[in-house]
């Protein structure tokens, strides 16, 4: 089945290239789901059955990322953008701040809204020098009092991830993880909050995973719409309403795909040899691409670059787009070139990348 299928050598930043093998499965059991005679989408969020798949995705993430009892993990809508409020809403207090660290639009976009809400601090910010790399935070930096601590771990849009966090002791720390999460093992009790869009490296837009821990979400302010309250999803094990069900079955399928890799220390290792095809041909060329980001912020899922004639881009992406590579164009806020290497973007697709850059290299230097 899987052969003779056309498929795109796709860099696309979000929504992103899903496992063959999972949209295979799902197309096979698209309409008869497990013998019920209906699709997964047309089953009750009620039903014993959807409620298996449910469980089933939440204890494979519990696993893979090796999840502690002190944390609920629910299933949201809105996007990660919607996060931007929530955590302010729940969290940010009228005497307390809220700190960021400000490491790219998303980050921006995330202080915004929580300047609705009340008072925030940017404890380090790397703006002035176009999100280039990601600031150290020291403990001296934070409040000793802020409601909490924000993060972006990786930056999509500048392809700058964090290679170790910030040890806050009690201050909680938030992370963004929407474009790096479960690309490796991590250490969940470093965080408080870890939350993410799903449709960069989880599967199919619609779902944003969050990952609290129980202590934080006690403390929840109770005054605010109660969809909007976490307490509410967890006491619900994010049944309150209805789950977009579809996508959390898609999302379980890729932790499958995940656990058939080998976990995410083989996930992660495939993802620093994708990322290491394309950086050593940006390091190679002799400043022919000039990589975004500083060497020691650099992305594994993200690899930002210009090249250094500026006139040659526009021709580079078309004839990228030509040879079939898609989603290669910079965000429109930077321009450049990006090359989203999430989980699922194969190894193999990353090598017909490094190999087409260093054929228009040869033929314009
Ligand atoms: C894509 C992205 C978002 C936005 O996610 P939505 O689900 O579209 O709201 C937020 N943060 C980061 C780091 C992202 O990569």
């Amino acid at each position: 089945m899987t052969t003779n299928k056309k498929r795109a050598y796709n860099f696309n930043a979000g929504p992103a290239a899903i496992p063959l093998s999972v949209l295979e499965n799902a197309q096979s059991e698209l309409t008869d789901f497990q013998g019920t005679g209906m699709s997964i989408m047309e089953l009750s969020h009620r039903s014993n059955d959807y409620e298996a798949v449910h469980n089933a995705a939440i204890e494979r993430l519990t696993k893979l990322y090796n999840i502690p009892e002190n944390y609920e993990i629910l299933f949201l809508q809105g996007g990660a953008s919607t996060q931007f409020a929530t955590i302010p809403m729940n969290f940010l207090t009228p005497d307390t701040e809220a700190n960021y660290v400000m490491t790219g639009s998303w980050s921006e976009k995330a202080i915004k809204e929580a300047n609705l809400f009340g008072k925030t601090r940017i404890t380090a910010s790397s703006e002035s020098d176009q999100y280039r790399y990601i600031p150290t935070v020291s403990q001296t930096d934070i409040d000793k009092n802020a409601a909490y601590v924000h993060i972006t771990t990786n930056n999509t849009i500048y392809g700058t991830q964090w290679q170790t966090f910030p040890e806050l002791n009690d201050v909680p720390l938030i992370a963004d993880m929407s474009s790096d999460i479960m690309s490796k093992p991590i250490n969940i009790e470093q965080f408080d909050i870890i939350y993410a869009g799903a449709q960069k490296n989880l599967g199919p837009s619609g779902i944003t995973v969050v990952i609290i821990k129980k202590d934080l979400l006690e403390k929840g302010n109770t005054n605010i719409p109660t969809m909007f309250q976490y307490k509410t999803h967890a006491k619900a094990n994010s049944l309150y309403n209805t789950p977009p069900t579809f996508g959390i079955y898609m999302l379980g399928e890729v932790l499958k795909w995940i656990e058939e890799q080998g976990g995410l220390e083989a996930v992660a290792k495939n993802n620093e040899e994708k990322a290491a095809l394309l950086y050593n041909v940006i390091d190679e060329s002799d400043g022919f691409y000039v990589g975004h980001a500083e060497k020691e912020s650099r992305s594994l899922m993200n690899i930002t670059f210009r090249l250094q004639d500026e006139s040659l881009e526009v021709q580079f992406l078309d004839e990228a787009k030509e040879a079939g590579f898609v989603g290669l164009n910079g965000h429109r806020s930077v321009g450049g070139c990006r090359a989203s290497t999430y989980n699922a973007v194969p190894y193999e697709t990353c090598k017909a990348l490094s190999e087409f850059m260093i054929s228009f290299m040869k033929r314009n230097k």
